[in-house]
Parts: C-alpha cells; structure tokens; sequence
C-alpha cells in the first residue's frame, strides 16, 4: 500500500524529486495543488509534466483515509471516524469556536500509556499513524468544509485525539511542519496544541525544536501518589522529573504552559489538592495556565464519575487565591461522544470486530 504524499515537508518532496530525475521547483508546485486546490489525484495537476505525474503515482497515494462515520452534534461540533487502508479506524473532531476551526486530531491506533480514566487507554496501542495520516485527518476535515462552500478554514489544531503524540515523535514533527508551512495549509504555530501525559526526554527535545507550538501537559495530580494511582506513567516519569523538564522547556522557549487537570469527584477535586497544585507551581505561575476538564464519563471506567458544580467552582477558587490562572473547559459534542477515544470504542463493540490489540 502506498504512503500519502501528505507526511512530506516539502524539503522532503524535493528531494525526493532531485532522486528521482525530477526537476526541484515541481515541489511548491505538487504542494500548491495539494493543499492551496486541494486535488485528490495527482493526474489532475496541470502545470506538471507528465513524468513527474507517474513518478508520484507510482510512489504515493494522496489521500489513504476513508471516512466511515460523521456525528454532528447540537452545538456544531463534528466527530469524524475514518477507516485506514489497513482497516484500523481512528477518531477526529472538529469544535467550532468565535475564534476559528479547531481540529482535534489522532496520532495512535489506541494508547499504551493505559490512564485509568481514559476511554483510548483501553485499546492497547496497534500502530503508530504515519504523518500522512496526521496530515490527512487535517485534510478530510477541511474537505468537509470545503463542501459546505463557506470558504473556512481549519485555523486550530490541538493533538489531544487518541494516542501519545511524544510516543510517535518523528511523525508527529513532520505533520507539525507540513501543515504549518506558508506554502501548505499554513496554520500558524501558535494556534496549534499539543498534549503529552508527560514523556519527559521528548519535552526536552520539544523544547529544542523551533517551533512556537504550544505545549499542554496532563497533570491531573499534585503529587505521586495521587498520580501513580491514576496515571500509572507516573511511576516512570514521577513530577520531580516531569518539573525538571518542565523548567528545561520554559527556561528554552519562555513559552507558556497549559496544564490539563480533569477533576473526578472524591479523588482529585478537594481544595487540598488545588493548594498543593497552587505550591507545585508557584515558581512558574507567570507561565502556567491550568486547565479544569470535566471527567466525561466512561463505561468501563465507572469507578470515577465527573465533579460536583461546587467542587469544581471551590477548586477554582483555591487556585485563584495562590495566584495560578486558570479556566474550566468549556464542553463539545457530549452528546455526540466527542471524548478522547469514545466513539472509537462504541463503533468497535457494535461491530463486535477488534480490529486493534495484539
Ligand atoms: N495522550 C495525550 C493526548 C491525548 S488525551 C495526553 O494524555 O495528554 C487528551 C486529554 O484528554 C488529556 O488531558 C487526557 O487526560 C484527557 N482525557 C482523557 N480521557 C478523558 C475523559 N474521559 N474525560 C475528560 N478528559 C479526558
Ligand atoms: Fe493515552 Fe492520553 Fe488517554 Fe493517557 S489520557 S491513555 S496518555 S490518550
């Protein structure tokens, strides 16, 4: 099966020109068709020779995903499930904000890093999503709003679907790189998220990239304990590590930090737990931003079950009074299944096929 034309920067299109007896400019050209006309055959590319046509027919596809299901929710949010050539379906959702488009995207078939509250946890890892299909989640979005004759735009990206996107670093680089270069979809590094659980060498390497993406870590706990027992990555990559890297990052960047903390009532929610959060980042709270998630309920997780209205306002206020900025996550598509992995999961069952697990 061949690999899209989408998981190339377009430094690596051109080389892969030059290799193959192709003349070097034909690359912004390949990439103004691909995502300025946004064809989805190569033979439709009229100002290309036909040479370099068959060179790229012969060596890639353009776009490998199929879309095999489209929930739209009340409040406009879109939840889009595609089925890959290999038949493994992944989960993309796109939220409509006042400021723009935002696209959550996929970067695993399932998740090894198994949070004891996450629907994409319970579907050991499969494979890695090639960056032509990180790419291409972007591209089917877009091509459904291309449908509606509107002229929008995806404008905002966050990585937050299934998977952990540090755990697929070199593809999740390349799709940041395509789709932020001007000569391609161009959006803006700043308008683009990603989250980690906290794979601390790769937040170092992060760090180190010019990139001005925005960095999400999910903390969920203020010390060990709490987190170990929810978050069994913890146990590797406990928060003295997950802090030093933390400071490597602000120390390189000076870029803000959000903090992702889903509250579960009467594990994670008590003012306690906000005063502890408050004192673990009060040496970095100019640049921290910490992000109260409502748990969104899942079936075989029902040990937890999401906060009180009360305990979510008292945590707030907690860490208000130690100076932490912060904001409650405004909901999308709950009554679609817009959380991390869930309509993956249902459509699973009801097929009653796995298609995932080893
Ligand atoms: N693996 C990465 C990115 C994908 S998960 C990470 O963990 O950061 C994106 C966010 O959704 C994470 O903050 C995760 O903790 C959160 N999440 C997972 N399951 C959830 C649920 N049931 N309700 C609310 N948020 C959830
Ligand atoms: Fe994986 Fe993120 Fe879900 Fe944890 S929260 S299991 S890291 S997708």
């Amino acid at each position: 099966m061949k690999k899209s034309i989408y998981g190339l920067t377009i430094e690596q299109l051109t080389d892969f020109l030059i290799e193959n007896g192709q003349k070097k400019y034909r690359a912004a050209q390949v990439w103004d068709w691909l995502y300025k006309k946004r064809v989805l055959s190569f033979d439709e590319m009229q100002n290309i020779n036909q040479e370099t046509i068959d060179v790229l027919n012969e060596n890639f596809a353009i776009q490998t995903l199929e879309q095999n299901v489209k929930q739209v929710s009340q409040d406009g949010t879109v939840k889009f499930l595609f089925k890959m050539h290999d038949g493994n379906l992944i989960e993309t959702v796109l939220m409509k904000f006042p400021y723009g488009h935002s696209v959550c995207v996929t970067t695993q078939v399932g998740c090894n890093i198994g949070c004891s509250f996450c629907a994409s946890g319970l579907l050991r890892k499969n494979r890695d999503l090639d960056a032509g299909e990180i790419v291409g989640q972007i591209m089917k979005v877009q091509e459904h709003l291309d449908g509606k004759g509107e002229d929008e735009r995806v404008s905002h990206i966050v990585v937050m679907g299934i998977g952990e996107p540090f755990d697929n670093y070199t593809n999740l680089m390349n799709f940041l790189h395509v789709v932020n270069d001007q000569k391609g979809l161009s959006i803006g590094a700043r308008h683009i998220t990603v989250s980690t659980s906290g794979l601390t060498e790769k937040i170092k390497d992060f760090a180190d990239e010019k990139l001005q993406v925005n960095l999400a870590v999910s903390l969920h706990a203020p010390n060990n304990e709490l987190r170990s027992s929810i978050m069994k990555i913890n146990k590797a990559f406990p928060i003295e590590k997950l802090m030093d890297s933390i400071n490597y990052y602000l120390e390189k960047t000076n870029r803000r930090i959000t903090f992702e903390y889903i509250l579960l009532r009467d594990v994670n929610d008590h003012v306690k737990e906000a005063e502890e959060l408050g004192r673990l980042l009060a040496d970095k709270r100019h640049l921290s931003y910490v992000n109260l998630i409502p748990y969104n309920p899942v079936d075989e997780h029902g040990q937890y079950q999401r906060s009180e209205p009360e305990a979510i306002k008292s945590f707030y206020e907690a860490l208000r009074r130690k100076g932490i900025n912060g904001g409650v996550r405004l909901e999308n598509g709950t009554d679609i299944d817009a959380a991390c992995g869930q309509l993956r999961s249902k459509q699973i069952k009801k097929t009653k096929k796995q298609p995932v697990g080893e």
